[in-house]
């Protein structure tokens, strides 16, 4: 069976990295954000791709979850002493493929090839897809009336301001990729990874046609919030400030009526019942990934309970 895979960043690729485990490419690719891509010291950086990418090669930085491992830093400290900006740290070695992807697309590539190559130059042979080769840019309302976009919020202001509205600005004129779209019609499955719902999940959802793509197909959410807390990242934060309940049932609330199935951690068993009164099936088990093991161990367990679900809605 097929299955199409929706991430952002570092939650994302996790469980990514884990399917791929189990999945052939014939069988799996993935649909990644890029709500949060921006032009920085003229370049084109695609952060939650390249986080995607970097785990599926083995090559990412194991701290921070983002980056390459053993990445060293020459330029952007030199760049800080020059006095140019310098609040995105990006290593040496990562900005080579952005040197690359920034030339390929002023050489008028469409974006989603460019991703197939670097991809595959790093050795990856599951595909993974930009959610369009259409700018769409994710902006952050602020209480105090500030509009910023994403990164200004997410890195500079370390996701400090209160949110008030999330913006994806270009979304109306996108669309997926033709590959993506094709992979996305033919397969049976779709995996929504325990990415933050606000800001990594929603852009791609925005995008013209993905809703009902996924409203014929087995859709299962894997939770990114572990006993009413987010492992890394602004996804509860983000909650409370729009005023919605922290709670695993708000975030399969959140999914419908796309999904069939959420997973859930064990913290969270008392709200299964909750859960299903959405009509949404919860499957309880431990969604922590702090490693490999981890991540491959509960991509077995989400690609075990998506068919089972599959299979009883065609039974
Ligand atoms: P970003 O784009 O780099 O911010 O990454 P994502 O949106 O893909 O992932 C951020 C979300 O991943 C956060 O809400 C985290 O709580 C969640 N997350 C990170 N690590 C884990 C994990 O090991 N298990 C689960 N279930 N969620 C995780
Ligand atoms: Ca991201």
């Amino acid at each position: 069976m097929k299955f199409s895979v929706l991430a952002g960043g570092v939650g994302g690729a996790k469980l990514v990295n884990g399917l791929s485990k189990w999945l052939s490419p014939d069988d799996m690719a993935v649909i990644v954000n890029t709500g949060d891509d921006f032009e920085f010291l003229g370049f084109y950086i695609c952060p939650d791709i390249d986080t995607v990418m970097y785990n599926l090669a083995g090559i990412n930085n194991p701290d921070t979850g983002y980056g390459i491992k053993d990445d060293t830093f020459n330029v952007i400290k030199n760049l800080e002493k020059l006095g140019t900006e310098s609040w995105f740290h990006i290593g040496d070695s990562d900005i080579a493929n952005q040197i690359k992807r920034t030339m390929q697309l002023n050489a008028g590539i469409p974006l989603s090839d460019i991703i197939e190559e670097t991809s595959k130059a790093l050795g990856n042979t599951h595909l993974i897809f930009p959610m369009s080769n259409e700018p769409v840019r994710t902006w952050v309302v602020t209480n105090e009336g500030e509009s910023l976009p994403f990164q200004e919020y997410f890195v500079k202001r370390h996701f400090q301001p209160e949110v008030k509205q999330i913006l994806f600005k270009g979304s109306e004129e996108s669309k997926l990729p033709k590959k993506a779209h094709e992979f996305m019609e033919s397969s049976q499955l779709v995996i929504i990874c325990p990415s933050n719902p606000y800001v990594s999940i929603d852009p791609i959802l925005s995008v013209p046609g993905v809703r009902e793509i996924l409203q014929n197909k087995t859709v299962v959410a894997v939770s990114p919030l572990i006993g009413g807390k987010t492992v890394k990242g602004p996804a509860a934060k983000i909650m409370s400030e729009l005023g919605i309940e922290v709670s695993v049932t708000s975030i399969a609330k959140h999914y419908q009526p796309l999904i069939k199935g959420i997973v859930i951690d064990t913290q969270d068993r008392q709200e299964t019942e909750q859960i299903s009164h959405c009509g949404i099936i919860p499957y309880v088990t431990d969604i922590l990934m702090p490693d490999t093991q981890a991540q491959e161990r509960l991509a077995g367990e989400v690609i075990n309970f998506s068919i089972q679900l599959h299979k009883e809605s065609a039974a």
